[in-house]
């Protein structure tokens, strides 16, 4: 089980990871290069995954399924793609999933990124926020 070994980077750009380890068996931990760290579950993550078998890329619908996710989905392996992205390999063998920094860093669900976020809606006066580009998949597993 490896995730990116000894992953560090260095980039001006701050939503650049500098660090992706493992929190735990099952969740993903990134500290990027402005301190920030994000945990993610592997469930809302696998949910969140963008490639074209999971989410029409005309559409947009979403084929991926809480239902059709393994409970204990777990990352296999954190490949590194170009200096934008990472794609995870899943216990599901699901493989072709690559999430970009910038969606990342927008899913992280840290107690004062989602507060910033909820912030924001407030101050559109929209009152929900299903859907809206901050969200991932994973706001339809709620
Ligand atoms: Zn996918
Ligand atoms: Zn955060």
């Amino acid at each position: 089980m490896t995730i990116v070994d000894n992953f560090t980077m260095t980039d001006a750009n701050p939503i650049t990871p500098k660090e992706i380890t493992r929190a735990n068996a099952h969740d993903v931990k990134i500290v990027w290069q402005d301190g920030h760290e994000s945990i993610y579950s592997s469930r809302p993550l696998r949910l969140a995954c963008p490639c074209a078998a999971c989410v029409d890329e005309i559409t947009g619908q979403i084929r991926v399924l809480p239902p059709n996710i393994p409970a204990d989905i777990r990352p296999m392996a954190v490949r590194l793609v170009g200096r934008y992205a990472i794609a995870i390999d899943w216990s599901d063998n699901h493989r072709t999933g690559i999430y970009s920094f910038a969606l990342l860093r927008r899913a992280c669900s840290c107690e004062s990124c989602t507060a910033a976020h909820n912030e924001r809606h407030r101050r559109e006066g929209g009152g929900s926020c299903g859907g809206c580009s901050d969200h991932s998949n994973s706001a339809s597993e709620a």
